[in-house]
This record gives C-alpha cells, sequence and structure tokens, in this order.
C-alpha cells in the first residue's frame, strides 16, 4: 500500500463542470494524489459498470473520467495501470466494458481491463464478518474507485462505499443479499478501502442504480475517506447517512469516520453558470411542475430535483424559483439558493444541499 496518503477523515474536493477529463486531472491535482504513487505501483482503476449502459443513463461511470486519470498518470509516469470491475448478478463484465466506453479508453492508452468475476479470491477477516475479496483488486499497490453518485431502491442511494461491490465474485454478491446488504456493504468496506474515490456526480440516476432517470449535476468530488464520502453525498441528495443503513456501519468497521467539519469541502471552481436542465424522464418532469427555473446552475438544480424526490414529490402549490436569472428579483414563493434572496421564503447556500432544501420545504 502506498503511504502518506490519509485514508480517514481528510478533505473533500469538488468540482462543477461537464468536461469529465479534465476535471478528473484538477481534482487529482488539488489533492496531490500523486506524491502518494509510487513510481512503480500497480495502480487499478474501479469503475461502477453495474450494467452494460453508458454512462448518459445515470448508471455507470463516464469513460472520460478514467481517461483523465489515465492521462494524469501517465503525465506523471506512473504506467503501471490496469481496469478492473465486475458487473451486477445477470450481466456481463466484458459487455459493459464496451457499451459503456471503457474498451474504447483502454484501447486508446494500451491499458488492460479485467473481469473480476471469474477472478480468485481470498477470505479477508473484518469486525463485520470474514468477505471474500477478488485478489487482483487486493494486489493493486494504489486503488482508485470511481463511482457514481447516485440512487438505490434498496439502500437509497450508493457511491463510494457499496461500489466497492464490483471487487467480488457473484456467488459473494448473491451472499451479500441473503445475508442482509448493510451489514456485508460495511463489512467489504472495511475489508479493501481504496487509496482515493473519485466521485462521478455528472448525472446520476434519481433512484435506481441500473439508471434510466439521470440527473444533470455536473459535478465530481475526490476524497480518500469513503465514509465521509457518502455522508457527504447524503446531503446533496437530501438523506441523512444515518438513513443508510451501511454508512454507521461502515465507521463503525473502521472504513472511515462520518463527521463532516468546517473546510473539510474545497471547492475548486463555482456552479456552472448556464442553464442545464435535467434530461427528460417522466419523474424529472412530475418532479419540476412547480419550478421556475431561470439560468439555474445544474449542480443547484439537481439538488432541488432529489430534494423532491426525497419528499416524495410533495412540491405545495408555492412556485420554487431557482437560477441566477431571478437575482435581484422580488419573488413571490419560494427562492432556492442565493440567487433567489428576494424571495418571500427563502433557502440560503450557492449552492445549498438538497437536505438544506427539504428542511425549508418541510416547514
Ligand atoms: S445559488 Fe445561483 S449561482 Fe449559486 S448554484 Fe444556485 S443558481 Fe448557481
Amino acid at each position: 500500500m502506498a503511504k502518506g496518503f490519509p485514508r480517514k477523515g481528510g478533505k473533500i474536493y469538488a468540482i462543477y463542470g461537464n468536461h469529465p477529463a479534465e476535471m478528473a486531472k484538477k481534482l487529482l491535482d488539488a489533492a496531490k494524489v500523486i506524491d502518494a504513487i509510487p513510481r512503480d505501483a500497480r495502480i487499478s482503476l474501479k469503475p461502477n459498470l453495474v450494467v452494460a449502459r453508458p454512462a448518459s443513463s445515470g448508471a455507470t461511470t463516464h469513460p472520460e473520467i478514467l481517461a483523465g486519470i489515465i492521462e494524469y498518470l501517465f503525465d506523471h509516469d506512473r504506467k503501471n495501470v490496469d481496469i478492473i470491475e465486475g458487473s451486477w448478478v445477470g450481466d456481463d463484465t466484458i459487455r459493459a466494458f464496451q457499451v459503456a466506453g471503457m474498451a474504447e479508453v483502454g484501447k486508446r492508452f494500451g491499458v488492460k481491463l479485467h473481469d473480476l468475476k471469474g477472478d480468485s479470491a481470498t477470505p479477508v477477516d473484518t469486525p463485520g464478518g470474514r468477505v471474500l475479496v477478488s485478489d487482483r483488486a487486493l494486489a493493486a499497490d494504489f486503488l482508485i474507485s470511481l463511482p457514481v453518485l447516485k440512487g438505490h431502491c434498496q439502500t437509497r442511494m450508493t457511491c463510494a462505499l457499496k461500489n466497492m461491490k464490483g471487487c467480488i465474485t457473484d456467488a459473494e454478491k448473491r451472499r451479500f443479499h441473503r445475508d442482509g446488504l448493510d451489514e456485508c456493504i460495511a463489512a467489504l468496506a472495511a475489508a479493501i478501502i481504496p487509496h482515493v474515490s473519485v466521485v462521478d456526480g455528472i448525472c446520476g440516476d434519481l433512484d435506481f442504480e441500473e439508471g434510466g432517470n439521470p440527473v444533470t449535476a455536473d459535478r465530481m468530488l475526490l476524497g480518500a475517506d469513503p465514509v465521509k464520502l457518502d455522508a457527504y453525498v447524503c446531503s446533496l441528495m437530501g438523506l441523512s447517512p444515518l438513513q443508510v443503513g451501511y454508512i454507521p456501519l461502515a465507521e463503525k468497521y473502521g472504513a472511515g469516520e462520518m463527521g463532516i467539519g468546517a473546510g473539510d469541502i474545497v471547492e475548486l471552481n463555482r456552479p456552472l453558470a448556464a442553464t442545464v436542465l435535467p434530461r427528460a424522464s417522466g419523474k424529472v418532469q412530475s418532479l419540476s411542475r412547480n419550478i421556475k427555473a431561470d439560468q439555474a446552475c445544474s449542480a443547484c438544480h439537481a439538488n432541488l430535483i432529489h430534494a423532491l424526490h426525497r419528499l416524495g414529490g410533495r412540491t405545495g402549490a408555492s412556485p420554487i424559483h431557482i437560477g441566477q436569472g431571478w437575482q435581484g428579483k422580488q419573488l413571490a414563493g419560494i427562492g432556492i439558493g442565493r440567487c433567489c434572496q428576494g424571495a418571500a421564503k427563502r433557502v440560503p447556500g450557492c449552492p445549498p444541499s438538497a437536505l438544506d432544501i427539504i428542511e425549508a420545504l418541510r416547514t
């Protein structure tokens, strides 16, 4: 394992935009990740390819994030890189590599891709029990996890911690569902902790890990502590980390720490200043019916959609204003974010988190 990189706590770096390769490089640069990677290290990139679908579905990691990270590593003379993943039970990882554009990235850079479904595995004992983990994943000197920020129909959300589920065999995945997902995901989180996670928050699905309702959020995050990252992502999605069973358990088992202190979130830029509305889907359109958006940044808009989703679509009768086009105007109804300070009822922040929006809309 690489030395000198804090695995617990630490800062979370955030960047907004829609150029994933450039954003990934800037995040790695800001966190000085290269300083923690020995020149001869075997570096494994672990995306989320739960199903054979493109990133635009909201299910899988954007391939250009991998491209940006590989370029960054190659530019720093770290050339021993591979891509590892095992799709969910019932899908074919090799097909997923192709459909999601990873095979093309591998070919472009001469990087090998490995399907972990057929890999040998070693039992790892943790405070949460024994977990069988892929030998190839365990053998990485530096493991970079690339989860997608998205919802999950059973666990509410999935991000850094649950992304490690691609590092076990299909038989072990089935056992997880038999023995209890929360306990097993938390144990796995303690068994294999990535050195760093780069979260794809470009357009994750609201509630299904297999995609279908992508919501444009145009952001990426980087952190070394997967528990802290998931806790922060919860706040962006309008959840308390205590509502996601495996997060406090993962902390209990030693995989990281949930606490987020003042100054822990380092934003490298501001949200995009252009209007980027969520892609059309019946669910998102339904949630958007009371929203009056005018030049809303995508991160701000996505947080509002997540909040309304968590509220079960209950938007009330008042219009909800959001966006830079409302700056300096007196508004009847609700205003989201710093730009809507002229609203009768407003949620501060730039962008405000989904959790803050929920609190305001509930009262
Ligand atoms: S408050 Fe305004 S500037 Fe800030 S994220 Fe929202 S729309 Fe963008």
